[in-house]
């Protein structure tokens, strides 16, 4: 190996070494310090890998898919590198790799399967030259940090420069933005949903992209699931969605299945997770694997046995109580964890929502104005209402201008403080709890030092 790599990749392991000796746990730090001493580091290991690379991006759903993918990839004996959840800039996609290197030959990984953020892309896409290309959907997320969609959407496009010859794209058809990424002539195999009747209630959808990438005349829906995401079409230069190769049939949620027609065979899968957006990250997932020739019968297996990660949809126990969390982080995302709360909930629960304004939750939160609390506030009952977080007084005014009645709340900064009182008080029941992503780390943390959750699965 080139001696630059080599010592590259000593001093990234030297590196994790200490952050992990100093509490630290991981972080992209290792990969950092590669990148200075190598800036070839993520070249040079991406051509190692026999298969190649897979890159999973877009706003939401990433994660869970990734997830999803990657369990089918470890039930067929593979060992698999991947990036954990929220690493996904061009310094967490290096530290995977050098930490990952070396071993005997049967340990290495063949292939990477890496949640790529949307700004990375371009730059991840340049070094590894990946084999597969996956893109769920393009919400507005964050926008003080990536500015417009239609920049997103360039950024991407770049990075599908860079897809090897034999390489393939895997689009939601159901999002224009992304349905258009097939523009760029590459193969592309297209997902989405057909089924009849499941358009989503009106009232709560935001409106984001919905003009014509085209020509940018609005679009006309015949169906929409939820946001932009549905069946459109130009009525000015007649571009519409793709026919998807692998679509959600139908799906029944008492019976926890859904079906989907993958290249004309329709066959059933579990679906565990709840919310239209966790069927969209069932299809991505199967989606991808068709482009990985994973088998479906592995596919079907591993589904069943899936989890997603913490804080995302997800349900434990602590104790006797259920403990419900599901990340917030856009508008849209928001809007559909309300909508599977208010489908999931029992009679008796408390809703708590912590808000955080740190780099990774995004510094503006104006966000919390778009999403439709008007429209969910008569539809949720909790016995409590929990709002915290170093911007719970913003939370608060604004569920007060959705119709949240003085004193009904309980207003807290302190996470602890206020996760220990809405314990304390919800007995047996159901807490739901919708953290932003740095919210979410520090509740994991409290529910780790309390002791009333073990283990999380990292992702
Ligand atoms: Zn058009």
């Amino acid at each position: 190996m080139n001696p630059r790599a080599a010592s590259a990749i000593l001093a990234a392991r030297a590196t994790a070494w200490l952050s992990r000796l100093s509490g630290r746990g991981a972080s992209s730090l290792p990969g950092l310090v590669a990148r200075r001493i190598d800036p070839l580091i993520l070249t040079r290991l991406g051509q190692e890998l026999d298969w190649g690379s897979v890159l999973m991006t877009g706003t939401n759903g990433k994660t869970t898919t990734a997830a999803m993918v990657r369990q089918m990839l470890e039930s067929l004996g593979e060992v698999t590198l991947s990036n954990p959840a929220g690493a996904n800039l061009i310094v967490g996609l290096t530290a995977a790799f050098v930490q990952r290197r070396g071993g005997r030959r049967q340990d290495r990984p063949r292939r990477a399967l890496l949640e790529t953020d949307e700004a990375t892309m371009p730059k991840a896409s340049r070094e590894l030259k990946p084999r597969v290309i996956t893109v769920t959907n393009f919400f507005r997320d964050q926008l003080d940090r990536y500015g417009e969609l239609s920049t997103t959407v360039r950024l991407v496009t770049e990075g599908i420069a860079f897809l090897r010859p034999d390489g393939m794209l895997v689009l939601n058809a159901d999002d224009p933005q992304v349905a258009s990424l097939g523009a760029t002539g590459r193969p592309a195999l297209y997902y989405g949903v057909e089924a009849e009747g499941a358009m989503s209630p009106q009232g709560y959808d935001t409106v984001d992209a919905r003009a014509c990438p085209q020509c940018n005349a609005p679009l006309i829906y015949e169906t929409r699931y939820y946001a932009h995401l549905g069946h459109y079409r130009c009525p000015r230069c007649s571009w519409s969605r793709p026919k998807p190769d692998i679509a959600v049939q139908r799906w029944d949620r008492a019976q926890q299945k859904v079906w989907i027609r993958v290249r004309g065979e329709v066959r059933a899968f579990a679906w565990l997770a709840p919310g239209l957006y966790n069927l969209y990250n069932e299809v991505a997932a199967v989606a991808t694997a068709c482009a990985l020739d994973i088998p479906l019968e592995v596919a079907q297996a591993s589904l069943a046995k899936f989890r997603p990660a913490f804080g995302r949809m997800e349900m434990v126990m602590a104790g006797r109580k259920r403990l419900w969390l599901a990340l917030v982080k856009n508008p849209v995302g928001f809007n559909q964890v309300l909508a599977a709360v208010a489908e999931d909930a029992d009679e008796s629960y408390a809703m708590m929502v912590v808000i955080n304004d740190r780099y990774a939750d995004g510094r503006d939160v104006s966000w919390l104005w778009d999403v439709d609390f008007e429209h969910w506030m008569p539809r949720l009952s909790p016995q409590h209402w929990y709002i915290s977080g170093l911007r719970a007084h913003d939370m608060a005014v604004r569920l007060k201008y959705a119709g949240l009645l003085d004193g009904s709340a309980r207003v807290e900064e302190s996470i602890a403080i206020s996760l220990d009182r809405a314990l304390k008080d919800v007995g047996t029941d159901t807490l739901y709890v919708l953290p932003t992503y740095t919210a979410m780390l520090e509740v994991r943390q409290l529910l780790s030092q309390r002791g009333l959750v073990r283990h999380f699965r990292e992702g």
